[in-house]
C-alpha cells in the first residue's frame, strides 16, 4: 500500500456519469474522468486553461467559461512624500511595479495556467 489516494470512480462534472479517473498524459498530468475527459476540479489544483475559437476557456468541464480568464498580479508603488503645507503631507503617485501571482478563471474562481506555446504581454 502506497500513501497516495487511490483514484478510482468520481462523479464527472459534465455529463454526471461515476466515471474512473484516469490521468491525461500532459506536462502537467491532468487528472480527468474517463467517461468524456473532463477534467476533475477537485482533484486538479491549477488546469491548464484550454483555447478554442480563438478564446481562452476555463478548463473545467463544470464551468467553460469563456474569455473569462484574469491574471492576478500584486503591485508595489513608490510614492514621494513631501510636506505641502503644515501639517500636510502630500504622497506623489509614483512608479509601480507589477508581480504576476497567478491566473483565475473569474467565473469559478478556479487557478489556471496558462496554456504552452502562449507569450504574456501586458497593454
Ligand atoms: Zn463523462
Ligand atoms: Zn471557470
Amino acid at each position: 500500500m502506497t500513501d497516495a489516494t487511490p483514484l478510482d470512480r468520481e462523479e464527472s462534472p459534465r455529463c454526471g456519469e461515476e466515471s474512473s479517473v484516469i490521468t491525461r498524459g500532459e506536462l502537467d498530468s491532468s487528472i480527468v474522468s474517463a467517461c468524456c475527459e473532463t477534467l476533475i476540479p477537485w482533484l486538479n489544483e491549477e488546469a491548464t486553461v484550454l483555447v478554442e475559437d480563438g478564446k481562452l476557456v476555463c478548463p473545467y468541464g463544470d464551468c467553460g467559461a469563456a474569455d473569462d480568464i484574469a491574471e492576478l498580479d500584486v503591485a508595489t508603488r513608490t510614492n514621494e512624500l513631501t510636506i505641502s503645507a503644515p501639517g500636510h503631507i502630500s504622497a506623489s503617485l509614483g512608479d509601480s511595479t507589477f508581480e504576476s501571482d497567478g491566473f483565475e478563471c473569474q467565473r469559478c474562481t478556479r487557478r489556471v495556467s496558462l496554456p504552452d506555446g502562449y507569450e504574456l504581454t501586458h497593454s
